[in-house]
């Protein structure tokens, strides 16, 4: 089999460790595999980088921040090399732009547009293990970009679908994905399998177990894909499509996001394409816009509230205060003390009265709702971050999602 192997940056957070990546890896190549290592940054790595480029610019430059970034994962690429090597081990370390993995140019959040597989291919057919850097490319423009926060997973998965790999593992501290996040809920259930759409989902809302970008890549290219623990040998958790045996259950899992802030512009007077106008210069900016409310009173003025990322909060303010001026509308505010929560399964597409259950498990808690969004297979809502992991909790638990005793 081809196998690409993904080490995310606790596995690789010091020499011991990627020593024992190392092994793990020789053990899949001697087991008669061909293996692609996707290699993470140490653990706390890229924030330290990420600091310092602040520390000398107050407005870091993309480009020249991503040319610092990438070099997390290049320590960790060429020490696996070194390691591999001093055991003579055939292998070759490869950064982004010696694969190459082409991105667009868009710096700290590059898209993949394509992989040549020839070199890896040569490389694999003349023995190697392969190792190459997650979390980076290089532009039509010939520059280094990096993926985005979480990044490493949706190389790791890009190349398993570039190389058309039979299996891609992501190895990480947990045993695979949870039904919560273990560090907020004390006994979630480990999921044996979960669909494409579902972990889309999830990763989405905040679960970070897997970047959302690596389950859409691996969705679309229909990359068999696996979550397991680097420390332990546990199955993990296998991401497969919806009609493969999947248990049928209501929810899968309940997230906790607290990277969010909330803006709420009171009293906008209403008129043709008044909230094209709060997000044009936003939608222009490249900044996402999540949670939007919006209600029109019989008066005929409009409350608006929606939530950005907080990294977004400055820059979004300005453009909500200035279009508000430009409107005459009343009060705006902007709100970070939030978090939101959301709940995910296929079985709601099926099964009414999610939302409700929801509903009366927060009031019975004496929780408020400031916020609620749904889809067919997500009901999201925004609460005060005091109140935020006491909900997941109790929303875990009312769902029947603890491990079985
Ligand atoms: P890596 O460095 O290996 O990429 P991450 O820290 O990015 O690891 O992702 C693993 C972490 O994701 C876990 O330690 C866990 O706290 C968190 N996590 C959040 N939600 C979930 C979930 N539903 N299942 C498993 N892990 C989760
Ligand atoms: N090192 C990068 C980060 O910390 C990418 C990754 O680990 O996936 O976000
Ligand atoms: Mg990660």
């Amino acid at each position: 089999m081809l196998i690409v192997q993904k080490f995310g940056g606790t596995s690789v957070a010091n020499l011991e460790r990627i020593r024992a990546v190392g092994d793990r890896v020789c053990k899949s190549r001697a087991e008669g595999h061909q293996v692609v290592v996707v290699l993470s940054a140490p653990a706390g790595e890229t924030d330290q980088l990420l600091r310092l480029a602040s520390e000398i610019s107050a407005e870091p430059d993309p480009r020249e921040c991503d040319n610092l970034v990438a070099l997390g994962e290049q320590k960790s690429a060429a020490l696996l090399g070194l390691y591999l090597k001093a055991q003579n081990v055939p292998c070759v370390s490869l950064s982004g732009w010696q694969v190459p993995i082409l991105t667009d140019t868009d710096h700290g959040k590059a898209r993949i547009l394509q992989i040549d597989p020839e070199r890896m291919h040569r490389e694999l057919h003349s023995g190697k293990i392969v190792i190459v850097t997650g979390f980076q490319g290089v532009s039509e423009t010939g520059d280094v970009t990096t993926l985005g926060r979480g990044g490493s997973d949706t190389s790791a998965v890009a190349l398993a679908a570039a190389l058309k790999a039979d299996l891609c593992e992501i190895y990480t501290d947990v045993d695979g994905v949870y039904t919560a996040d273990p560090r907020i809920v004390a006994e979630p259930k480990l999921l044996k399998a979960i669909s494409y759409e579902e972990m889309m989902e999830l990763a989405d809302a905040g679960a970070k177990v897997l970047q959302t970008r690596s389950v859409e890549v691996a969705a679309k290219h229909r990359v068999p894909l696996k979550v397991r623990s680097s420390f332990r040998s546990h199955p993990g958790t296998s991401v497969v499509s919806e009609n493969e045996s999947l248990e049928k259950i209501l929810v899968a899992g309940v997230t906790l996001n607290k990277n969010e802030s909330k803006i709420a512009i009171r009293r906008i007077p209403s008129g043709q394409g008044v909230l094209a106008k709060f997000f044009a210069p936003l939608a222009e900016a490249g900044i996402n816009v999540d949670m939007i409310v919006e209600n029109l009173g019989a008066d005929g003025m409009t409350d608006l509230a929606f939530t950005v990322a907080k990294a977004d909060l400055r820059i979004t303010m300005k453009f909500a205060e200035s279009v508000a001026k430009k409107l005459g509308a009343g009060l705006v505010e902007a709100a970070s003390d939030i978090a939101k929560i959301s709940i995910v399964g296929l079985g709601m597409r099926t099964h009414a009265g999610v939302a409700y259950q929801i509903f009366q498990i927060l009031a019975d808690l004496g929780i408020t709702v400031q916020m609620v969004t749904t889809s067919e297979i997500k009901v999201s809502l925004v609460v005060a971050i005091g109140d935020a992991e006491k909900a997941v909790r109790a929303l875990h638990t009312a769902f029947g999602l603890e491990k079985d005793a």
